[in-house]
């Protein structure tokens, strides 16, 4: 039997969770380490209802001056390759430095099958009963540019909440390493070792962002392998263009099992955020990327405000039966599009 002030505790959460509570009242909360309300700041952040989203706009602009001492880490690699089990052991030995940690992950099968590669199962058991740890599953059901937003919305809130490091998960099959890349400082590449070739199954674009590559499964019989694939790794990632920030890529080997090449992983990371940190990249990567996002985000609402027009649907609908007719090519029907609403004004 639980005592009462526990029962007390629990019931205090509930309400908290079911309570509508606004910007106002949530953003304290946050910053006192309540992992419940920044749970409920997120929905806000992915629900669709107009009042929800001016209460999380709120959010966010109480938010922003919290978001320059973070650092932001994204975490790839196919599925099977040990992101999971490499989170919560690589999770616990940051917990165990005093850092607090959020793991956000983005898993772009959610949005195409409903489904999930990263997994709806229970992951994380250990991370997720740590009080200085804060796992998000990714939000299901949105497009990519939705996810986008939310991810990027949820780290600021994440960084008011005071996290020291935030990882940003995803599985290295589609697009989202090239957006988690444009929202992180440390890209790390997960990587299995294996027979035959050692690049396969990885994009040469995904390894060409990686600040470092992580061969994982290290153990048993698979440390000889391991070893051998680090050293491939590492010609390979000398082969890319330097860097903008500096940095030079490199290859380790760990076991999340075995609990071991973690603490070198840190070490790594650390000596990358003490390189950024004085050749001014941190800030001025970050900088490049919210000037980024002012841009595509913009680009989007003006080709969503112009391909609603009446006028531009018809005009669409009249040339693309033209290109399928075959009577003018597709570019010369875009140009046509173009010219008729826009050069006409
Ligand atoms: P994810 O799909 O990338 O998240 O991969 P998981 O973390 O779910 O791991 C896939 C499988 O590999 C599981 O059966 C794990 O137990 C196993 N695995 C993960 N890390 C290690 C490791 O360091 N050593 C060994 N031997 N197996 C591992």
């Amino acid at each position: 039997m639980p005592d009462n002030e526990q029962l007390e505790n629990w019931l205090n959460k509930r309400r908290e969770r079911r309570k509508h509570l606004t910007a106002n009242e949530l953003f304290p909360k946050i910053q006192a380490g309540s992992r419940e309300a920044l749970s409920a700041a997120i929905t806000l952040l992915e629900s669709n209802r107009k009042e929800d989203a001016q209460e999380a706009q709120q959010l966010i602009r109480q938010s922003l001056p919290f978001q320059n001492r973070s650092w932001r880490i994204g975490i790839t690699g196919v599925p099977g390759v040990g992101k999971s089990t490499f989170i919560e052991a690589f999770g616990k030995e940051i917990i165990q430095r005093g850092l607090k940690l959020a793991v956000l992950a983005i898993d772009p099968s959610s949005n195409v099958t409903g489904g999930s590669i990263l997994g709806d199962k229970t992951r994380m058991n250990w991370l997720s009963t740590q009080e200085n740890a804060f796992i998000r599953p990714s939000a299901a059901g949105n497009s990519l540019g939705g996810v986008n937003r939310t991810t990027r919305e949820t780290i600021a809130l994440c960084e008011a909440a005071g996290f020291d490091v935030i990882f940003i998960e995803t599985v290295g099959v589609g697009q989202s390493e090239t957006l988690v890349h444009s929202m992180v400082d440390f890209f790390l590449l997960l990587m299995l070792s294996g027979a035959g070739d050692e690049l396969q199954g990885i994009k040469r674009g995904i390894m060409e962002m990686a600040d470092a590559i992580v061969i994982t499964k290290a153990d048993g019989t698979n440390i000889e392998k391991s070893k051998l694939a680090r050293a491939q790794y590492a010609n390979a990632l000398h082969l890319f263009p330097p860097k903008q920030s500096q940095w030079i890529p490199s290859a380790k080997i760990c076991s999340s099992i075995d609990n071991t090449g973690l603490g070198e992983v840190w070490q790594l990371i650390e000596a990358f955020f003490n390189h950024i940190h004085s050749n001014g990249w941190y800030e001025e990567n970050r900088k490049k990327q919210a000037i980024n996002v002012l841009h595509s985000h913009l680009k989007s609402l003006m080709l969503q405000q112009f391909l609603e027009t009446d006028k531009a649907k018809s005009l669409i609908q009249t040339k693309e039966q033209a290109v399928l007719k075959g009577e003018i090519s597709a570019y010369q029907a875009s140009e046509d599009i173009f010219k008729a609403l826009f050069l006409s004004v």
